[in-house]
């Protein structure tokens, strides 16, 4: 099995529905450690991707990358918080790095795409309390998967269960980085809400490739 456009599709409309039904779980997050709208900005945005791939269907269908740079050019001017942005600029990332249609050796690259984009416009370090603290696991897991030879809901069982563990991980660290950063220690005992969307988004990954 390759990831390609339907399987793309499926994905971006499993992140929609994953965080329409999550939405007041990742705003309670945020509200411990930032302002409250981390559900809301995704919900917001994911919604607008929904309407912008629902306008992208034509004669020709679009290859999986097309899906996934409208997704990120649509997350980047619907989404006005931190997450809107960094989730824009790797899904265009990830779109632009993907051959059509992919195995999951080419999808690992990709995605470490997606990881190199959030950090070269957030500036965020592992251990920083951020999306990159789920984020890079996943990627790692889903390389190591693939390398080994893991067909694709294998390796993306893997990234999920990185990126759950990564988001949990979290709970402990400091926040460095975003808004959070301004509660100092503080900030210390609460899950990341952006850690907790990549686990999330990771999840629905696996999912969909699980069939
Ligand atoms: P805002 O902080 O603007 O309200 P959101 O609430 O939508 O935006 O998103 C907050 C999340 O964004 C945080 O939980 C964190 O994971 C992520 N984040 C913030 N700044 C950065 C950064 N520089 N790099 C990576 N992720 C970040
Ligand atoms: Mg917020």
């Amino acid at each position: 099995m390759d990831f390609d456009t339907p399987l793309a599709e499926a994905w971006i409309r499993a992140i929609a529905a994953a965080v329409e039904k999550e939405q007041g779980r990742l705003t309670e997050l945020d509200s411990a450690i930032g302002d409250g709208d981390h559900g809301s900005n995704l919900q917001r945005g994911f919604a607008a991707v929904l309407a912008a791939l629902a306008a992208l269907d034509g004669p020709r269908p679009a290859g999986p990358g097309t899906v996934l740079t409208k997704t990120g050019t649509t997350l980047i001017s619907k989404v006005g918080g931190a997450s809107g942005p960094l989730y824009g600029k790797a899904f265009r990332a990830i779109g632009a790095a993907l051959p059509a249609p992919a195995g999951p050796a080419a999808l690992a690259e990709a995605l470490a795409a997606g990881l190199d984009a959030v950090r070269a416009l957030g500036k965020a370090e592992p251990g920083d309390k951020t999306i990159v603290d789920a984020y890079t696991p996943a990627v790692a897991a889903f390389r190591t998967a693939a390398a080994a030879g893991a067909d694709l809901p294998e390796a993306a069982a893997a990234a999920a269960d990185a990126a759950e563990q990564g988001a949990r991980d979290t709970t402990a660290l400091q926040a460095r980085k975003g808004r959070a950063s301004y509660l100092g220690e503080r900030s210390k005992g609460h899950q990341d809400p952006g850690a907790t969307s990549t686990a999330l988004i990771f999840r629905t990954l696996a999912d969909v490739t699980a069939g």
